[in-house]
């Protein structure tokens, strides 16, 4: 049996910056200063407490929270017969869409575990504004929820659930993406590594871009066009709604990423040298090349009228997006957009379904009847 010494490393118990309560140098401060200030508060290294939510400074977290609940959505609420009567019709798809199929589920199946682990694990420790941790929470059982909904559409189909979530060891293309990635987490989740040095803050927030803007940002765009565009055909339209609801939390997800990017930058104008902005462009080129990889492998062949090289277009559009969100130079020049329409995908209003497989919305708890 497991004794709790073994699960919890040895972790030196540390109020204050990373901790549950200010220790009493951060008390001594306060008392100099008064109460907790919002001008007091910083996104990483702060020495304000983090148990105080209020006075509010970094709104737009709140207000990301906020959002997040309002588009709060269960799996289980859609309607998964008619891809269920799909899935076992031998004419209803080619053996092409159920390729696809398979793998986007063997991507995803694992892919937002590794980003929650990354959150609770890893990110939220150091971050020291409440307003964000705050949307982490929120964002941490998001992520939940879509591998809740991939476990659901496994489920439904009754696919072989051990080639589902093995993918990410067998299936190379899904491994390399996630070869890359965990470094990046298991740098954060490293209960020795600390934030509060140059290359420390460095690493975190090289993190941080990694996570916002090439997994949530870049990684999962292939897959959600893919599905999408059966849904589009009218295939698969359960999955594909599921999927349309997972890529408007994943957009938010992004966009919180980039504004706690953008204001750790402004915070700490010093991390964002020369040297560093190359390595993140380094990056971000690996990764462009890891998903085109992972697209021809999904589709061999040209279907649903796409094709590999629309991807490779899409996922250079992206990429500038990206870089351009976060302060960097565009890193190809003149790529366009050859999917206008995933921008309506993201930009869905809880009212408007585009699938129109469901009809009723969701009861939120003011809606509880105690009969
Ligand atoms: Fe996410």
């Amino acid at each position: 049996m497991l004794n709790f010494e073994d699960v919890i490393p040895d972790i030196p118990v540390k109020t204050g910056l990373h901790g549950m309560r200010p220790d009493a140098s951060d008390v001594a401060d306060s008392v100099a200063t008064g109460r907790v200030r919002a001008e007091d508060k910083r996104i990483i290294n702060g020495t304000a407490d983090v148990n105080q939510l209020v006075p509010f400074k970094y709104k737009w977290a709140w207000d990301k929270y906020l959002s997040g609940c309002a588009n709060h959505w269960m799996p289980q609420e859609i309607n998964m017969s008619r891809d269920i009567a799909e899935w076992k019709d031998s004419t209803a798809l080619t053996e092409d869409e159920r390729r696809i199929i398979k793998r986007n589920l063997g991507f995803f199946v694992t892919a937002d575990s590794l980003a929650a682990n990354n959150i609770v694990l890893g990110t939220y420790r150091h971050i020291t504004a409440p307003e964000c941790r705050q949307y982490l929470l929120r964002q941490a059982f998001e992520e939940a929820i879509h591998t809740h909904a991939y476990q659901y559409i496994v489920e439904s189909l009754g696919l072989d659930e051990g080639e589902i979530f093995n993918a990410y060891h067998e299936i190379a293309s899904i491994r390399d993406k996630d070869d890359f990635l965990i470094p990046f987490i298991e740098i954060l989740t490293n209960p020795a590594f600390k934030t509060g040095t140059h290359e420390n803050d460095q690493a975190l927030l090289k993190s941080l871009i990694v996570f916002a803007c090439i997994m949530e940002g870049l990684f999962f765009y292939v897959g959600f066009v893919q599905i999408l565009a059966l849904g589009r055909q009218n295939k698969m339209t359960g999955a594909a709604e599921q999927y349309q609801y997972i890529l408007r939390d994943e957009s938010m997800h992004c966009n919180f990423g980039i504004d706690l990017i953008n204001t750790i930058k402004l915070e700490n104008p010093h991390l964002w040298t020369p040297q560093f902005r190359e390595e993140i462009k380094a990056l971000m080129q690996k990764g462009v090349e890891l998903e085109y990889r992972y697209a021809e492998d999904t589709m061999p062949r040209g279907i649903l009228g796409l094709n590999a090289s629309m991807f490779k277009e899409y996922l250079r559009f992206i990429a500038n997006r990206r870089c351009q969100q976060i302060g960097l130079d565009e890193l190809y020049a003149n790529a366009s957009n050859p999917f206008p329409w995933m921008s309506e995908m993201i930009d869905l209003k809880k009212e408007k379904n585009f699938f129109e497989t469901r009809v009723t919305e969701y009861q939120t708890g003011g809606a509880l009847s105690w009969d």
